[in-house]
């Protein structure tokens, strides 16, 4: 395993609806390299998920490991080709976002409360899971990635963007 570089706001890789992956290559050695990298690469950054994109590579993966912010008990999870659906009725959240190609910057974003992805684990099986609270918004962070979008995009007022020490100083305690 080894580590890869993680493209910075302003490369144009992070910008490009990335393609979807073969089924057939899932189990490919190159592919499986790539997911223990990317793996590795978020945890040393560290980060609760990273997107194929962040790392040059143009297609729709990525992995995630949220932990369990808000008792959601997600763990490690590796989604390719994912698709989400957003539960009717469905609620909203607002909460700060920062993003490993974004570093050092945090912003304040609107997201589903809950999601549904299908996607193909890292063995190439069928797999649908709902996500809640935080995990649901890094699947939609990390989802976003794959269609060349970033967190700023997501934020209804721009004038909630901060830099990491001032949101620690300013923000981190209303409860957002
Ligand atoms: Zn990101």
């Amino acid at each position: 395993m080894s580590l890869r570089m993680i493209a910075r706001l302003g490369n144009p890789v992070l910008l490009r609806p990335a393609d979807p992956i073969d089924p057939d290559l899932v189990g490919a050695k190159d592919f499986q390299r790539l997911v223990d990298d990317m793996i590795e690469t978020m945890m040393e950054a560290p980060g609760v998920g990273l997107a194929a994109p962040q790392v040059h590579e143009s297609i729709r993966l990525f992995v995630m490991d949220p932990g369990d912010r808000d008792d959601s008990d997600v763990g490690l999870e590796i989604l390719v080709n994912p698709r989400l659906s957003v539960p009717e009725d469905g609620d909203y959240l607002s909460l700060w976002e920062g993003c490993l190609s974004i570093p050092g910057l945090r912003g304040e974003t609107l997201r589903h409360a809950a999601v549904d992805v299908d996607y193909l684990d890292r063995n190439g099986e069928p797999r649908r899971r709902r996500f809640e609270g935080f995990a649901a918004a890094v699947v939609q962070h990390e989802y976003d990635h794959l269609d060349g979008v970033l967190f700023l995009k997501r934020m209804p007022d721009l004038s909630l963007l901060a830099f990491d020490d001032q949101y620690a100083r300013w923000f981190q305690d209303c409860g957002s």
